[in-house]
């Protein structure tokens, strides 16, 4: 999500830019990990917090079909907050529909290895496809990898979490197939632990997701939980009536590596006021809780020429629960995407931009940066 609204908006900038994307489909978690919830853009107390290349893909998640944006989702007051499924791979559809008429140019099947450092410059990214290893060279670099790789690998320091074991995938049952309506289809089965931990298979250990060995192992264990949920089901039920239908195609971690920003977002930081702010998003979890995010906090230390966007911004418990959403993904995606166009313009390195000329890029597109600039409810 991060790289695509990156990509849009530097692209619709007039930049030359490049997405890279190692599989074959735009979207991440979001489409080819089977994530296909898109969270509010809302405090669900009646104020939409969120705007821009986020709300715009929201609406691209429904364009093809089926669903759509929730109407009554902006003025919904309780505790349980609505929600838009999304069919994966329509999205991925009106995505490559949506970066192809931007101009971006996309490339798939290709692995960024390595990035190319001048000192603490960043200047290209050695990437790997079909053709070999090949180095793109860059005026910016937005590092959307999710678990921070670009910065990592660039030797900016890093902070690291835990994930427990589980997996979202996309199944079929007797009753979905006699339902009426598309919709059905896209209930998932959630299987192992959420995010609180609540459903953590017995014995079952964390997982970092930042070494190779770890990412089998957590993706080979979710298999094996979907495989056992599947073989009672089809006991009772039979094979005709209940089998799987998509894997996710990437391991699906919440919270793996970030960066270590020039600032870092923090527990109870909500309505916190950042003269750097570069907009707003909303807290899925509590209604009414809205949370300023300073551009810092996708600044890496260290290493220039470098954005962070997405879930590897700089951010810690509660506000990485935040941050990391599709929404919120999506959101500081566009503001990278922003601040790589006025770096690239101007000559001038991500950290050493004022963050006021950014703010006024996101003031010229409407998009609100501190709490009192949205409505009251
Ligand atoms: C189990 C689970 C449930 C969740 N539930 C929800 C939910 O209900 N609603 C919600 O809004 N969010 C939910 N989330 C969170 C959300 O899906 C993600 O955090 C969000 O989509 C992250 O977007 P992103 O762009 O930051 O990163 P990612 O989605 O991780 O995207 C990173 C992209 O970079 C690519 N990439 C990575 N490394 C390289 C490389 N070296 N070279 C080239 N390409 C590379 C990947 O292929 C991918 O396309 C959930 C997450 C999990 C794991």
């Amino acid at each position: 999500m991060a790289g695509v609204a990156a990509a849009l908006e530097s692209a619709r900038a007039g930049l030359k830019t490049a997405l890279i994307e190692k599989t074959i489909t735009p979207g991440g978690l979001a489409t080819t990990g089977l994530i296909n919830i898109y969270l509010p853009l809302c405090d669900g107390q009646g104020r939409q917090v969120t705007y821009g290349i986020s709300e715009e893909l929201l609406h691209l998640s429904v364009k093809y079909g089926p669903g759509n944006v929730p109407v009554d989702w902006a003025h919904r007051q309780s505790t349980s907050r609505l929600y838009a499924p999304f069919s994966p791979a329509s999205f991925i559809l009106a995505m490559d529909e949506a970066l192809t008429s931007s101009g971006v140019d996309i490339w798939l099947d290709t692995l960024a290895c390595s990035p190319v450092m001048d000192g603490s410059r960043i200047t290209g990214i050695e990437v790997e496809n079909k053709s070999g290893r090949i180095c793109i060279w860059a005026k910016c670099i937005v590092d959307a990898t999710g678990d921070a790789d670009i910065a990592f690998r660039a030797g900016a320091p890093c902070t690291e979490a835990d994930n427990w074991l589980s997996i979202w995938a996309i199944g079929i049952s007797a009753e979905q197939m006699e339902g009426t309506s598309g919709l059905e289809l896209l209930d998932m089965y959630r299987l192992g632990g959420d995010n609180a931990g609540i459903n953590v298979p017995q014995n079952s250990q964390k997982y970092s997701g930042t070494s190779g060995r770890e990412v089998s192992r957590f993706v080979l264990e979710g298999r094996r939980l979907l495989l056992e949920h599947y073989k009672g089901r089809q006991e009772s039920q039979g094979r005709n009536e209940s089998f799987p239908v998509t894997l996710p195609g990437m391991a699906q971690f919440r919270t793996t590596r970030c960066i270590k920003g020039e600032y870092t977002l923090k527990e109870y930081q909500q309505d916190r006021r950042f003269e750097d702010s570069i907009g707003l998003v909303a807290d899925w979890r509590k209604p009414g809780y809205i949370w300023e995010i300073p551009y810092r906090s996708l600044i890496p230390q260290d290493i220039q020429g470098l954005l962070a966007a997405g879930r590897c911004i700089s951010s810690t418990g509660d506000a990485w629960e935040v941050t990391r959403v599709i929404p919120a993904a999506a959101f500081t995606g566009q503001v990278a995407g922003i601040a790589a166009t006025l770096s690239a313009k101007s000559g001038v390195t991500p950290d050493a931009l004022d963050p006021a000329d950014i703010q006024k890029e996101l003031a010229g597109k409407r998009i609100p940066l501190h709490i009192e600039d949205i409505n009251q409810p």
